[in-house]
């Protein structure tokens, strides 16, 4: 009889989903197994070029950025004083009114009396036109403060970005210098070029 704790051949899911990995920049190549539409497991694809079929451990973990108990799942509104850390879940529709009484008021005195900062979602172009059309130049992401420079700065030196717009020439490069580099912006991809430079000497 079949020990089912370690039937390890049985598919873990029901079906298979590829996208791309969100955990860092590099948006690696990922194949999501699903059981009755959750997530069960998270492996890399190996029909992708970025990562060829490599996961870290951050992606591997992807699974709680979906269930984490901390997680939040509707709009939260403060009940207390500001600082005492008491929120209570409202639904949307609450949420909208509330946002929008309160950003018509300040933007029928001075729309640039609202600052706007938003974090690392791939949509700054869109949250960017939108702090336009509001009429506020007060806005910011994630990027400016992070990436963009080190993006900047790769295409200067190296003529790409060093990630997912581009990389250092690993079929020439002699020499190959790290320096501060944060590694959790090209994880599996430098890897990849480390194991390049290497399999040179
Ligand atoms: S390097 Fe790791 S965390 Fe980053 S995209 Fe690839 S698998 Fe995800």
């Amino acid at each position: 009889m079949t020990d089912p704790v370690l039937a390890l051949n049985e598919p873990p899911g029901d079906r298979i989903a590829r996208t791309t990995c969100y955990m860092c920049a590099c948006r690696c190549g990922i194949q999501v197994h699903l059981k009755d539409g959750k997530v069960r497991y998270i492996e890399g694809n190996p029909g992708h070029p970025v990562n060829r079929g490599v996961l870290c451990a951050k992606g591997a973990a992807g699974i709680k950025q979906h269930y984490s108990p901390a997680r939040l799942k509707k709009p939260m509104k403060r009940i207390g004083e500001r600082g005492e850390n008491r929120f209570e879940e409202i639904e949307w529709d609450e949420a909208l009114q509330l946002a929008t009484e309160k950003l018509a008021a300040a933007r029928a005195l001075d729309p640039n009396r609202l600052a706007f900062f938003t974090g690392r979602d791939q949509s700054q172009a869109l949250t960017g036109w939108w702090a336009q059309q509001f009429g506020t130049y007060n806005y910011a992401a994630h990027g400016g403060f992070c990436s963009v420079n080190m993006a900047a700065g790769g295409l200067y030196t190296l003529g790409g970005s060093f990630w997912e717009f581009g990389e250092p020439d690993w079929e020439h490069a002699d020499y190959l210098m790290l320096w501060g580099v944060a590694e959790d912006h090209d994880s599996n991809p430098i890897k990849l070029g480390l194991g390049r430079l290497k399999s040179r000497r």
